[in-house]
């Protein structure tokens, strides 16, 4: 039995996920001609969940008890940026990133039993989806200005308010939702609740408007409370502490983020070289135009710098080191550095790159939107900042 931190091991792992991604993701989704841009069907969804939890893809990251393989955030990484790098549509639900296993992974310790066998079982077993909702409306970067509230009523609460901007809000049959909570008229409090959609037999969230971004995917949407009423054991971790959680989750998600950038990155940086070498201007590749060589080569420089930065916070996280500061560098690294990837990439790839239907075309919008996810620029500057100011 190979430790799952080994290269060894990461390198096989690494070619069975090709291997799934050639044969069978890529052919299913031309058979299917399945289209980011377009809805995608629950029943495809479901194809991929399945077949990935078959193949051991699909929750990877947890831990053996939970069905998973403990693999280490470096393990997850190598597979997310394989991934992020096949342009496949429905990458993200390959380790379960949209609304899977992946969304939960590093809270399982906080369910309850109960909650693990009711909600996170058939998440694990790509039989439901959840969705994590914390942004909305008056509250993104400013998580503490949450305005949905959660008042209780006996064995119960009574939620009212709004999320926007929830990923896998389409597919979610459960969702972890932030509410505040007035414990006395001063004190006020953010608890993570479980809550259910809404069906004809039992209150629940309700699904407000699909938003649709800059990348053209289906899969953000609106979550809306309207006296939504949730029984007390559906808590989440402890009272109070529901912007813990989020908190928590939130380095190792933006640091292992960079994964997903680097692979869209590195798959702009192999396109553009292709285009060097074929397209022919003034009588020869336009590759050996020093202006593209240079443009080439500063790509795969910051490609590379990136790469190890990532790896090496991704390293130090998997041997339980407090990073926090260089996480927020990793997300902020990644995430420019891929934008002006794609920035020389279309550059390169001149008229064609502009073109709808082109993968250059489509990346160069999904990159844009990195700068922003899980945290914007300036906020991870501003977390780097105050850890070089807080240090004595
Ligand atoms: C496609 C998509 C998917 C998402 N998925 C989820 C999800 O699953 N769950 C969830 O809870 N949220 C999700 N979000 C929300 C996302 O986390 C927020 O969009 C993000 O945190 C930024 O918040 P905002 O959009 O409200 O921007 P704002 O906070 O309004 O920021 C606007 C601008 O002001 C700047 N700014 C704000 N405060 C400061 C400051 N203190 N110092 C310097 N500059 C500042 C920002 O950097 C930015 O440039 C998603 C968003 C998108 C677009």
């Amino acid at each position: 039995m190979q430790a799952t931190g080994t290269i060894d091991y990461l390198d096989q792992l690494k070619q069975k996920l090709r291997a799934f991604i050639d044969n069978e993701l890529l052919p299913f989704e031309r058979e299917h001609e399945m289209d980011a841009e377009q809805k995608i069907s629950m029943e495809q969804i479901t194809w991929v969940r399945k077949r990935s939890k078959e193949l051991g893809f699909y929750g990877i990251n947890l831990p053996k008890e939970l069905g998973g393989q403990s693999l280490s955030l470096k393990g997850l990484c190598v597979l997310k940026e394989e991934l992020a790098k096949s342009g496949a549509v429905l990458w993200g639900h390959v380790l379960g990133e949209i609304g899977g296993p992946l969304r939960i992974g590093q809270m399982v310790n906080v369910f309850t039993p109960d909650q693990l066998t009711k909600y996170v079982m058939p998440v694990i077993n790509a039989e439901a989806g959840c969705c994590f909702a914390l942004s909305e409306p008056g509250a993104g970067s400013d998580a503490r200005a949450i305005q949905t509230t959660a008042i209780r009523d006996g064995d119960s609460y009574i939620l009212h308010g709004k999320k926007h901007f929830i990923s896998a809000a389409p597919y979610a049959d459960w969702a972890i939702v932030l509410a505040k909570e007035m414990v006395e008229p001063t004190n006020v409090s953010v608890t993570a609740f479980i809550v259910e959609k809404q069906t004809e037999e039992r209150p629940g969230f309700e699904l407000g408007k699909i938003q649709v971004p800059i990348s053209g995917e289906h899969s953000t949407a609106e979550l809306i409370f309207n006296q939504c009423r949730v029984p007390s054991t559906n808590i989440l971790g402890q009272r109070g502490k529901g912007l813990m959680l989020g908190l928590n989750r939130i380095n190792e998600n933006r640091a292992s983020w960079g994964a997903t950038y680097l692979g869209v990155a590195q798959r702009l940086l192999d396109e553009a070289v292709d285009h060097a070498k074929e397209r022919r201007q003034f009588g020869k590749p336009i590759g050996e135009f020093q202006a593209i060589q240079h443009m080439l080569a500063e790509m795969a420089t910051e490609l590379y710098a990136a790469r190890c930065m990532l790896y090496d916070v991704i390293e130090r996280m998997d041997h339980g080191e407090n990073v926090r500061g260089q996480a927020s560098m990793v997300k902020l690294y990644t995430s420019e550095v891929a934008n002006r990837v794609a920035d020389k990439a279309v550059q390169i790839l001149g008229g064609q790159g502009l073109m709808k239907g082109h993968p250059v075309e489509k990346m160069y919008r999904d990159v844009r939107m990195f700068r922003i996810l899980t945290g914007t620029s300036e906020i991870q500057k501003n977390i780097i900042a105050k850890e070089l100011l807080s240090q004595s």
